[in-house]
């Protein structure tokens, strides 16, 4: 917690945010849904609540659960769903301006990025460790491994997990240049893109003439589908997210037709939250804060400059035109 002057406890100062102002139930949220708006913020103690701090934002990270919070509807995937006139809240790394709470406090001189700790060492890090490091083990050396969205966040760092546990790593992603750039800089094995190859069972066969071992979706959809016919016996799918479902009402998403398949190969598919997991963050962060700086793990993020930016960030993640981790700069 910073030095705070008599003068500034009495302060009042302004702060621009987000806010839900309509529901976006279909397709990407627009500026009739979330708008921007400036408010006060009182700094006197007495103003801020029990177990609240007042930060000054330094970097927000966008993630793909905040567009599930605004479709108005609880349907199963992330909550709770924001209030209507409430701001948009996200994680992010700020600085403590006067803190009536304990948070995650980082060390800014441990010679790691300050938005690594929303990337690498934050939800997307953590998610793609979840995934294969604990939802997926035991996984043996040489195993085959498809990863979806794989030049995303947690794309690029299940990647690589999965080729320090010796797997022959392969990931879908939109872009030629995302193929090139998760083989050349997160050692990606072989890699397509899924809007050129559009027959997802001959791509897969191509890619897995051996069959497939571990599959983290983070796709859902026809690409869930087509990975089951090509399982091997006893594969495991950890479920990170669907995110080609996300701007759908639940009775327009795609069924998956062949989940039989599970029943055959005897194939452990399993959800997880990272919520539920809290407890082996420490585990988390020691493992990726040492992969990080031993250069064992490579990371990419797209700085956007701005709050302003939020909307169209966050409508980014629905299209293949990010690389990486997407994080706002505030400052
Ligand atoms: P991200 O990959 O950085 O961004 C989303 C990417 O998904 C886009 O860049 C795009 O890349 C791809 N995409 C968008 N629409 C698609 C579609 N219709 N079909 C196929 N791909 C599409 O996002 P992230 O933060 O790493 O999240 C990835 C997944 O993990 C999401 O499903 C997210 O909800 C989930 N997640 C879950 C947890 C958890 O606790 N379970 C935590 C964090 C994230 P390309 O099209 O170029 O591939």
């Amino acid at each position: 917690m910073s030095e705070i002057s008599e003068e500034m406890r009495m302060t009042v100062v302004e702060s621009r945010e987000w806010y839900m102002a309509a529901y976006a139930p279909e397709g990407v949220p627009t500026s009739d849904h979330l708008k921007l708006r400036t408010v006060k913020i009182s700094l006197a103690l007495d103003s801020i609540p029990d177990q609240h701090v007042v930060l000054e934002t330094l970097f927000i990270s966008l993630d793909p659960y905040l567009r599930s919070r605004m479709t108005g509807r609880e349907d199963g995937l992330y909550s709770p769903q924001y209030n209507l006139n409430e701001v948009v809240s996200a994680f992010g790394v700020g600085r403590v301006v006067r803190s009536k709470a304990l948070i995650r406090k980082i060390d800014a001189d441990a010679g790691i990025l300050l938005p690594e700790y929303i990337s690498t060492l934050g939800v997307p890090g953590f998610a793609a460790w979840i995934g294969i490091q604990v939802v997926a083990e035991p996984i043996k050396p040489g195993s085959n491994v498809f990863i979806s969205a794989a030049a995303g966040a947690v794309g690029m760092y299940a990647g690589q997990l999965a080729k320090l546990k010796g797997c022959r790593v392969v990931g879908s992603t939109g872009s030629d240049e995302k193929v090139r750039l998760i083989k050349e800089e997160f050692g990606y094995d072989d890699a397509f893109n899924y809007h050129t190859e559009t027959d997802y069972d001959a791509a897969l066969s191509k890619y897995f003439p051996n069959g497939i071992d571990v599959y983290l979706d983070n796709v859902g959809g026809e690409m869930l589908e087509a990975v089951l016919n090509h399982v091997n016996r006893h594969a495991k799918i950890p479920l990170c997210g669907m995110i080609s479902e996300y701007n759908k009402v639940w009775t327009e998403r795609k069924g998956v037709r062949n989940l039989l398949n599970l029943v055959g190969k005897e194939v452990k598919m399993q959800g997880f939250l990272l919520g539920s997991y809290l407890d082996r963050f420490g585990d988390f962060a020691k493992e990726m804060e040492s992969h990080l700086k031993e250069r064992k793990i490579n990371s990419k993020l797209k700085i956007v400059h701005g709050i302003d930016k939020f909307l169209e960030s966050l409508g980014s993640l629905f299209t293949s035109s990010n690389i990486g981790k997407v994080v706002i700069q505030v400052k």
